[in-house]
């Protein structure tokens, strides 16, 4: 049926799910998107992955909100209570916006006129644009009053990002994924990008094809490890132990690329002494890969002539997630394969926008460009720039925030299209943290489990309802462009921010996103050269672009890092193990991750028909024996339970899953997994231990 209609329009844009940013071309006819085509951008070249190319009837699902919702005065909020879609409406009402919008208001200025600015927080989304989370952290820091306002890269990458800004100054990436097309080694580590990646994975198999070397290291073995050189299927938590042992051979064999730690880097003395203790030989027995293999990958990734780096949130959701971060950091300085075509570190970015909200200051301790808000300078500047004065203290993290809920001092919350209910650690402990508020305004295109727990719910826009800049994992700045109209009384994400923001006493007047922009590149050095004219017709434009006219530069830190000397920083890192090691009474590890059809929490990517047609059901990956051992066949149901939770839902027997381990996707609300995720935090990026936690199986389902 859709193949015989002719779209009446075709609208170029940018994916809405992973950091690869791939563009693609909404084909659209009365206001529904036909289909979708691949788009000629510099980090796709038409390429879509079965997200890009099928995700997007979501936008058209009955399940959309249509009109602000508000709570009634007899459905009280409880973090256990179980969503029932068909019972919404004996939970919540419908509302005018005025009226949901002036309770709000009410609601919000009460609590902070009563309890303080730091009673107030804020969940923005690596999802919106880049002018939207400019916007909400804006609101925040000025409505609000406090530095409390984050978002899921807290969840994803903010210990590589600590790693990165204490190393080498700067928390993006210094090569893009295409690089890896120029590198002769490349290493992939924590990371599954055929699943997670797959446009970024397309391009390292084709590099692989044309003779790269490639060095998969996972505690799980991923579909790209069957192309690898070598996969070292380390033994889950023992990121460091393995990488410290790497850097001792490069030590001991003097392949460290001495010119280039004289003359660019500080602290190698300092690092030299702490591999000194982490010989091959000890820690093969502690992370499971023997000697000669640590010895011939670290020889192959010094003395290559281009060696790059790409890691993924299995080695940042650890409490020593910067520590793993540090080692891969020290491993590119110690070798000089950094600041070269087909060198570098590539943290791949999860969300389409995870980048850009960071680079645009969705985090409490940094304004826009990662300018801290504890540096007197720094504040003076954005205090001119949104006149008016600012807190100077940093405001808490997304699980710091749950726990000042329990313990009251937070007491009111705005959560734009974030769903910590399903993604935060111990998720029951979330859920009954977000029902203890005094009040929680939800603004979402669906009513998430978080929206469950809200007083109003703000029917938004969803991706392809709206234009705004998208930041991708190259350091690309590139335009969506809005393909269709909001349903019924949803509205533009930037106007409900607005209508909050005049409603906190804020006299802004904005009237096209690209003024929104404007501020904002005027805020960021980074980005000062980009024009709105400038992404209108060239779609993308890479960062740094310090003056209008730069070209803008993929590869980055070629003379100098962006440090105070100029030079790039050494971190020793010791072995410091998961907070919660598996015992006798929970024996086995849990792990938790992403699937290919499934995009997070699932809000979108489980009512988009396609993919949710291919992955309908909860499952837990198993190795087969570890099945065999527990007495269940695969597609049996079988119940997980930590210490904070259980869940049940579908045994999968996969055989790259390490024995004694299961792996379990995010995405599913019936089998909320994060219910039994450990809330330890790295102590540098605040980042939770998602990749690690102790669990035990059983056969069949809860009672
Ligand atoms: Fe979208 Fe990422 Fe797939 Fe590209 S690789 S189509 S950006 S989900």
């Amino acid at each position: 049926e859709v193949a015989l209609q002719v779209p009446d329009k075709a609208v170029e844009s940018v994916c809405p799910y992973c950091g690869v940013g791939c563009q693609l071309t909404y084909h659209v006819k009365d206001n529904r998107i036909l289909y979708v085509e691949g788009r000629d951008g510099p980090a796709n070249h038409e390429r879509l992955c079965v997200k890009g190319r099928y995700g997007f009837d979501y936008a058209h699902h009955p399940h959309r909100l249509t009109r602000p919702l508000i709570r009634r005065a007899d459905a009280p909020k409880r973090g256990d209570a179980v969503m029932d879609p068909d019972r919404v409406m004996e939970v919540f009402r419908e509302a005018t916006w005025d009226e949901a919008l002036d309770l709000v208001g009410e609601r919000l200025r009460t609590i902070r006129d009563t309890h303080g600015k730091r009673a107030l927080a804020g969940f923005g989304s690596a999802k919106g644009s880049n002018e939207e989370a400019y916007l909400f952290q804006k609101l925040v820091r000025t409505g609000f009053g406090s530095n409390n306002v984050d978002h899921c890269t807290r969840l994803c990458h903010a210990s590589s990002v600590a790693a990165l800004l204490e190393g080498i100054g700067s928390g993006a990436v210094s090569n893009p994924v295409m690089d890896v097309g120029k590198a002769e080694v490349v290493i992939v580590i924590g990371a599954n990008p055929t699943v997670n990646h797959p446009v970024a994975a397309s391009w390292i198999k084709n590099a692989v094809k044309n003779g790269t070397k490639l060095i998969v290291a996972d505690p799980r073995r991923s579909d790209l490890a069957r192309l690898a050189h070598r996969f070292l299927q380390f033994k889950p938590d023992t990121d460091v132990a393995m990488l410290n042992a790497m850097m001792h051979v490069i030590v001991h064999e003097g392949l460290v690329d001495e010119d280039f730690i004289a003359g660019r880097t500080i602290g190698y003395d300092e690092l030299r002494r702490n591999v000194e203790g982490y010989s091959p030989e000890s820690m093969a027995p502690i992370c499971g890969i023997d000697a000669d293999t640590l010895r011939e990958v670290a020889r192959l990734y010094a003395t290559s002539k281009g060696s790059m780096i790409l890691w993924g949130m299995g080695v940042s959701q650890h409490v020593h997630g910067t520590d793993n971060a540090r080692c891969l950091i020290a491993l590119a300085l110690m070798t000089g394969q950094i600041g070269r075509p087909g060198t570098g570190l590539h943290p791949l970015r999860g969300q389409n926008n995870v980048q850009g909200a960071s680079d645009a200051g969705l985090i409490p301790m940094m304004y826009p460009d990662y300018q801290r808000v504890d540096n007197a300078a720094a504040r003076q500047k954005f205090e001119q720039l949104w006149g008016m004065p600012l807190d100077p203290q940093p405001g808490l993290t997304v699980v710091e925030v749950m726990h000042a809920i329990r313990a009251g001092t937070v007491r009111g919350m705005y959560i734009m299209g974030e769903n910590p209910a399903m993604s935060d650690p111990d998720a029951n402990h979330a859920r009954e943290a977000l029902a203890a508020l005094d009040h929680l305004v939800v603004q979402d295109i669906f009513l998430t489990e978080t929206a469950y727990l809200a007083d109003v719910i703000l029917p938004a826009s969803a991706f392809p309802e709206k234009t705004g800049t998208f930041t991708n994992t190259d350091r690309l700045v590139q335009m969506g462009r809005q393909a269709l109209d909001p349903p019924g009384d949803a509205r533009q994400d930037l106007w409900i921010i607005q209508q909050i923001a005049a409603r906190m006493g804020l006299d802004w007047h904005y009237r096209d996103v690209s003024e929104v922009f404007d501020e904002m590149r005027h805020s960021m050095p980074s980005i000062g050269g980009i024009t709105w004219e400038r992404l209108q017709a060239e779609h993308a434009v890479t960062y740094p672009c310090l003056a209008e006219g730069d070209a803008g530069d993929p590869v980055v830190f070629t003379t100098t890092f962006p440090t105070e000397t100029g030079r790039a920083r050494f971190v020793p890192a010791d072995i410091i193990p998961a907070n919660e090691r598996p015992d006798g009474e929970y024996p086995r590890v849990l792990i938790t991750g992403r699937q290919l059809e499934h995009w997070h929490t699932g809000s979108m990517t489980r009512r988009a028909s396609v993919l949710d047609a291919i992955e309908p059901d909860p499952v837990a990956l198993v190795h087969p024996l570890d099945l065999e051992e527990i007495g269940v066949r695969p597609g049996d149901v079988i119940t997980l339970e930590s210490r904070r939770g259980e869940v049940s839902l579908y045994a999968r027997a996969e055989e790259g899953t390490p024995r004694g381990a299961v792996f379990v996707p995010f995405c599913y609300y019936e089998a909320a997994i994060n219910k039994l995720t450990n809330a330890a935090l790295d102590p540098f990026g605040k980042i939770p231990e998602f990749k690690y936690c102790a669990v035990r199986i059983r056969a069949g389902g809860t009672e």
